[in-house]
């Protein structure tokens, strides 16, 4: 039992991995079943949670929408586009963050997520249709 629950879980890191694009949970399910079409919607939501409560992939509440996952477990920020929902990584890092929250509250800083919104290069083309 525990080997299968390992391999299961495997195929999903590594799904989450090959999807590299902050998947829903919907989105992986859907990946892994053309590959392996015994494996249950269930099972890969119950893997995707034990995955990101171990660390070995990251959970990113979108207030908005479906939690995404991310293979990327560094601390980085995120922004997300208003119009198409995809998230996409933010690049560049904001100085002193640690020092910043530390500095002000006594918190001793564990990991942060931050998630812009904005208007994505492509969407910005496309005439407003909502
Ligand atoms: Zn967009
Ligand atoms: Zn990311």
């Amino acid at each position: 039992m525990i080997r299968r629950n390992t391999v299961q879980r495997s195929i999903v890191l590594q799904t989450v991995g090959n999807l590299h694009n902050h998947a829903t949970a919907d989105e992986v399910y859907e990946a892994v079943s053309k590959a392996y079409p015994n494996i249950s919607r269930g099972t890969v939501y119950r893997n995707l949670a034990v995955l990101a409560e171990d660390g070995d992939i990251r959970k990113i509440e979108v207030a908005d929408g479906a939690d995404r996952y991310d293979h990327n477990t560094e601390p980085h920020y995120h922004i997300k586009c208003v119009r198409c929902k995809n998230v996409y990584d933010y690049g560049r890092r904001i100085d002193n963050i640690n020092s910043f929250i530390e500095g002000n509250n006594g918190f001793q800083l564990i990991d942060y997520e931050i998630v812009f919104r904005g208007i994505c290069p492509n969407c910005q083309k496309e005439p407003d249709v909502n």
